[in-house]
């Protein structure tokens, strides 16, 4: 078969959160199974241009239809560790992709609106005819009803789509002109209430809803969030839209490339370890410390790693960190905050915790640094308000750092509690799950984590140890994926 697929981020070069490391894995994955598998990009200005090999123009002069008229773009290509990616960069005043960040832009509706469009329109100049487009979250959500009401006429007519949400919480919700920028021109039909209007806002499109009612299958990351999206306020007022496409909506847990996130060939850690040398864990425990000014002692290191963002449960991660330090353990969080409140919060604490010797929280977006703190810490909370699939946890269970979960979507598909999970053998248990979004619960959690650590070291490092040896590769999703695939391809 052939694959493209079309998104906002594909790590590492565009990797904003979970979504790159997703297209890039899923696209491995598929590739090694001798099919083929390209990847269409917004090229940024602020994209790690040093993780893209052989980068060379792939189309010259594409003339993207816009508003009336045409926006000049080109497309180059390259290969992002191997995976072949195509980059399309419009030359015109708005500047789309040149505003030094991926999103959080006035117009990033409009931005990704353009994206999609220019993203069909190169394939349907480049003569590419995949099998399969599998596009991804609110900001690709208008590929598959460009294709279906526009691209089908023009001779793309056995193209499929498969649309794969990460978050139901960002959907692309805009004012219908967008519609006629795009050359959806019948604006009443397509703002129509089982079509794109939005269910909450009368006379706004909802980009997402367009995704869900034009694609041939519709996939949310993990099999627990599919159920709270339908059946839950978690699908943030899709749920009717949901329930009316109930046959084409499943949930597919996401895997992890083991080729980048594995803790026996990470070349970013100062030492390598696995199963049989977990000793060598300790090194990078030691190196975090030295980097971090943090004191050695005989604590573990409890982390955070992850967006400072409601979805992750600050709240709790605040907690979380007095937590620790008050029951003899260290702290140790590195995260970035979107929203301005949530900034100047972290940044008072971090102030205010400056002399703390067993305490650093590094304030921004640092891929090495985060590779270095799974490979250090003992202990990685996870007290998310709503998670659709979650890779610190699988993350943190390959480099032998224990999970303490908030249970709730993808985690409670991947972490199971080591006392209390009677559906599951107790060899298969893998870390301290807690249900209640309280401080309480987090405490009942964290503290049986800590205290198996300072009372039963060894216990500990079995549990430690089941968790790398638990396997969150691509396989399995990989399955599925193409049996989704084949599926939509002969319909
Ligand atoms: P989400 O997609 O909701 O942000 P996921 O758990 O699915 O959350 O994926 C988060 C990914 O981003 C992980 O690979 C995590 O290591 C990484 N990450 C999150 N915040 C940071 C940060 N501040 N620095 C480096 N990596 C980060």
């Amino acid at each position: 078969m052939y694959i493209v697929q079309i998104a906002s981020e594909c790590a590492p070069v565009i990797k904003a959160g979970g979504l790159g490391d997703v297209v890039y894995g899923l696209s491995r994955e598929i590739d090694t199974r001798d099919h083929t598998v390209e990847v269409v990009l917004p090229k940024y200005d602020c994209m790690r241009y040093d993780h893209v090999w052989g980068m060379h123009k792939a189309y010259e002069n594409l003339y993207v239809p816009w508003n009336g008229g045409a926006v000049h773009c080109s497309v180059d290509c390259g290969w992002v560790h191997g995976q072949l990616c195509f980059f399309i960069e419009p030359h015109s005043a708005e500047s789309f992709f040149n505003r030094g960040k991926y999103y959080g832009e006035w117009d990033d509706q409009i931005r990704f609106a353009f994206f999609s469009k220019a993203a069909l329109e190169f394939l349907l100049k480049s003569g590419k005819r995949p099998d399969v487009i599998h596009c991804h979250d609110w900001q690709t959500g208008l590929v598959p009803v460009m294709l279906f009401e526009i691209y089908k006429y023009h001779g793309m007519t056995t193209q499929r789509v498969c649309y794969t949400i990460h978050n139901f919480k960002h959907q692309g919700v805009w004012s219908a002109d967008v519609l006629s920028q795009v050359g959806l021109n019948r604006e009443s039909y397509y703002s129509s209430p089982d079509r794109l209007g939005d269910n909450n806002n009368a006379g706004s499109i909802n980009f997402m809803k367009g995704g869900i009612v034009y694609a041939n299958y519709v996939n949310t990351v993990s099999p627990h969030h599919a159920w709270e999206a339908r059946f839950s306020d978690i699908g943030c007022g899709l749920q009717p839209t949901l329930e009316v496409h109930q046959d084409k909506f499943g949930g597919i847990l996401n895997g992890l490339s083991y080729d980048v996130w594995n803790p026996e060939t990470d070349s970013q850690l100062p030492a390598n370890y696995g199963i049989a040398d977990f000793e060598n864990k300790e090194r990078n425990k030691k190196a975090l410390r030295e980097r971090l000014l943090l004191e050695a002692n005989d604590k573990p290191i409890v982390a955070f790693i992850g967006r400072l963002d409601q979805q992750k449960g600050v709240h709790q991660v605040h907690h979380g960190l007095y937590y620790s330090l008050a029951n003899d353990a260290q702290f140790v969080l590195l995260g970035s905050a979107s929203e301005p409140g949530l900034n100047d919060w972290f940044w008072h604490e971090k102030t205010h915790l400056n002399e703390n010797p067993d305490c650093h929280l590094e304030i921004g977006y640092n891929e090495e640094l985060a590779h270095l703190i799974y490979a250090a810490a003992d202990i990685m909370i996870v007290p998310s308000n709503y998670e659709p699939c979650g890779l610190t946890q699988i993350i943190s269970l390959k480099y032998g750092t224990v999970p303490v979960v908030r249970g709730v979507g993808g985690l409670v598909n991947t972490i199971f509690d080591v006392n209390y999970d009677t559906n599951k053998q107790p060899a298969e248990r893998n870390g301290f799950v807690f249900f209640e979004n309280d401080s309480f619960a987090l405490e009942s959690a964290l503290g049986r984590a800590l205290r198996l650590y300072h009372q039963k070291p060894e216990d500990f490092a079995i549990l430690a140890k089941r968790g790398m040896d638990c396997d969150y590769s691509w396989k399995h999703p990989g399955d599925q994926y193409v049996g989704v695939y084949e599926h939509i391809r002969h319909k």
